[in-house]
C-alpha cells in the first residue's frame, strides 16, 4: 500500500442505465490504457448484468493492478424493470437510497481490501448531483461526465430562461415555433424539439426541475467530460464553456478507445450489454448485398406502442428494403402486448428480415451491408452511426432524443427525422430517401476520426485530462 500512495485513484461513477454504462466504460478503459489506477462504481443490479453478459473480467485483465469494480445499491426490486418512462422513480431511489450508501462509502475511506486508498479523483455522471455534494465533503476534485448529448445539456442548463420567457407555455398550440431563449439555437430549436416533458408547458413538472437543477450543477465541478468531439458541435460547446470553463471534449468514446487499442495492436470486440447478444443477426449481414439494409433498433429504454410498431413494420416492409430489427422482448407497451410482439413480427419478416432481441450493435452498424439506421436517437446510437457514416431515420421518444433528432436533420445533415409522425407512408418515403444523404455522412464519419487521431483535438483532450488526473487533481481541489 506504502509505495501506492502518492498514486492517482480515480473512481468512476455512471448513471446505472445501459447508454451511459456504455460510454462511460469506454471512458475507463481508455484511462486504464493511459496506466491509471480505476474503480469502476456501479449498482448491485448493472453489476451482475455486466458479469452475467459481457467479458468484463477478461477484457480489464489485460490492465493488471489497474482496474477493480465495485458495486453499490440502486435501491429498487431486483425485478424492476428501470425503463424510460420511470426514470422519476429511479431518480427518487437513487437519491434516497444510493446517496447515503455512497456518502458512507466516500467519507470511510474504505472501499474494501482489494482497494487501493485513497481515491484521489472522481468522475460522475453529472446528472448524480449528490456525488458533486460528497466530493467537496471530503475534499476530493470531482470531473463531471455527461452522457446525453451536449445540444441537449445545454437546453438543460437554460431551462431557466425559457421558463423565464414563457416559452415552456402552450406547447402543444404551435409546435413549429422557433424558441429563442437557447442561445446558439437560433433558427434551429422549434418547440416540437424540446424534450416531451416540456410540452404540457408546465414549469413546475418535476422533470423540467430536476433536469435543470443538475444541470445547474456543472459548473460546482473541477471540470466537464462530454462525449463528443468540437468539429462536430464548436458553436454550441462555447456556450457550455461559459458555464464549465475546463471542458475535456474526447469523444467519440467507443471510436476513441478502437483506434487508441489499435495503435496497441489490442483487440476491440467486447461490449457492456446487460441483455445477451444476438450475434446470429452478422451472419444474416454477411448474405446480404453492401449499404442494401436497414438496421432498426430503440435502444435499452424506450417503450412503443404496439400500433406504433406496426406502422413502422408496414413501412419498412412496403419500402422493399431489407431490414435488421433489434426489438427488446419489453420495448412494447404491456397492455398492449400479451402474446410478444417479435414473434408475431418474426412470422412476417421472414422473407425481407432479421429479427433479434438485442443486436452487437457497433458490429452492426460497421457491417458493410448496413446502409442507414432507423433509430430513437440515443446519443450514443447517434454517435455510432455518426462514425460509421451511416445516414440515420429518427424517431425520438424522450430526453435528448427529440432536440438530437433535430440536430441529425438540420445541422449535421446526416439523417432526416419523423418525429410525431409515426405511419407507414412516412417510413417508406423515410427509408426510400435516406441513403441520399450517405457522402455527408462519410464525411462526419472522416471528421471524427481525425478528431480521435493523433494531433486530433479529442485526442490531445484526453491526453490532457490524464495529465491532470496525474498531476492538477492528485492533491485534493
Ligand atoms: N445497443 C446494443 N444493442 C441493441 C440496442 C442498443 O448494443 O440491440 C447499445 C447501443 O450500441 C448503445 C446503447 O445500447 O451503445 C444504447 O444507448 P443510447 O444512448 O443509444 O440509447 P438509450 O438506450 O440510452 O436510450
Amino acid at each position: 500500500m506504502a509505495e501506492q500512495q502518492g498514486l492517482p485513484h480515480l473512481l468512476i461513477f455512471p448513471l446505472p442505465l445501459q447508454g451511459p454504462v456504455n460510454s462511460m466504460l469506454k471512458l475507463a478503459e481508455l484511462l486504464c490504457l493511459s496506466g491509471i489506477y480505476i474503480t469502476f462504481l456501479v449498482t448491485d443490479h448493472v453489476h451482475s448484468r455486466l458479469l452475467r453478459f459481457t467479458d468484463i473480467q477478461t477484457r480489464f485483465s489485460r490492465y493488471p493492478g489497474r482496474f477493480r469494480l465495485d458495486s453499490i445499491s440502486d435501491g429498487l426490486p431486483e425485478d424492476h424493470p428501470r425503463l424510460g418512462h420511470q426514470l422519476m422513480e429511479m431518480f427518487h431511489a437513487w437519491e434516497t437510497v444510493t446517496k447515503p450508501l455512497f456518502r458512507r462509502m466516500m467519507t470511510s475511506g474504505d472501499l474494501g481490501p482489494d482497494s487501493r486508498s485513497p481515491v484521489t479523483c472522481i468522475i460522475a455522471d453529472g446528472i448524480l448531483g449528490f456525488t458533486i455534494d460528497v466530493a467537496k465533503e471530503i475534499g476530493v476534485p470531482v470531473i463531471c461526465i455527461r452522457t446525453i448529448s451536449p445540444c441537449c445539456l445545454w437546453i438543460f442548463c437554460c431551462l431557466p430562461k425559457l421558463i423565464q420567457a414563457g416559452e415552456l407555455r402552450s406547447q402543444e398550440t404551435d409546435l413549429d415555433a422557433l424558441v429563442s431563449s437557447v442561445p446558439g439555437m437560433e433558427g434551429i430549436l422549434r418547440r416540437r424539439d424540446l424534450p416531451t416533458f416540456c410540452r404540457p408547458g408546465n414549469s413546475a413538472d418535476p422533470m423540467i426541475q430536476l433536469f435543470s437543477r443538475e444541470s445547474q450543477q456543472i459548473s460546482r465541478a473541477n471540470g466537464l467530460i462530454l462525449n463528443t468531439f468540437e468539429d462536430l458541435e464548436g458553436p454550441l460547446l462555447s456556450h457550455i464553456r461559459k458555464l464549465c470553463p475546463n471542458l475535456y471534449t474526447i469523444g467519440p468514446l467507443h471510436l476513441h478507445l478502437k483506434t487508441r487499442l489499435a495503435a496497441e495492436s489490442i483487440s476491440t470486440a467486447s461490449s457492456a450489454s446487460f441483455r445477451k447478444e444476438d450475434k446470429s443477426c452478422l451472419a444474416w449481414l454477411d448474405k446480404q448485398e453492401p449499404k442494401s439494409v436497414i438496421y432498426v433498433s430503440f435502444g435499452s429504454l424506450a417503450t412503443a406502442s404496439k400500433d406504433q410498431i406496426m406502422e413502422i413494420w408496414h413501412g419498412l416492409v412496403n419500402s422493399g428494403k431489407r431490414f435488421l430489427w433489434a426489438i427488446r422482448g419489453d420495448s412494447v407497451a404491456e397492455h398492449d402486448c400479451k402474446g410478444g410482439i417479435a414473434a408475431e413480427l418474426r412470422q412476417g419478416t421472414a422473407e425481407k428480415g432479421c429479427i433479434v432481441d438485442w443486436a452487437p450493435q457497433e458490429e452492426v452498424l460497421a457491417h458493410d451491408a448496413v446502409g442507414a439506421f432507423l433509430t430513437h436517437c440515443g446519443w450514443n446510437s447517434i454517435l455510432e452511426s455518426i462514425c460509421e457514416g451511416v445516414p440515420m431515420i429518427c424517431w425520438p421518444f424522450f430526453l435528448d432524443q427529440h432536440i438530437n433528432g433535430r440536430f441529425v436533420e438540420k445541422v449535421w445533415n446526416v439523417g432526416l427525422d419523423m418525429k410525431d409522425v409515426c405511419d407507414r407512408r412516412m417510413v417508406e418515403k423515410m427509408v426510400k430517401h435516406v441513403m441520399e444523404l450517405m457522402g455527408c455522412a462519410e464525411r462526419t464519419a472522416e471528421m471524427a476520426r481525425r478528431a480521435v487521431s493523433r494531433g486530433g483535438s479529442s485526442h490531445g483532450n484526453l491526453d490532457r485530462l490524464v495529465e491532470d488526473i496525474r498531476s492538477k487533481y492528485l492533491n485534493g481541489n
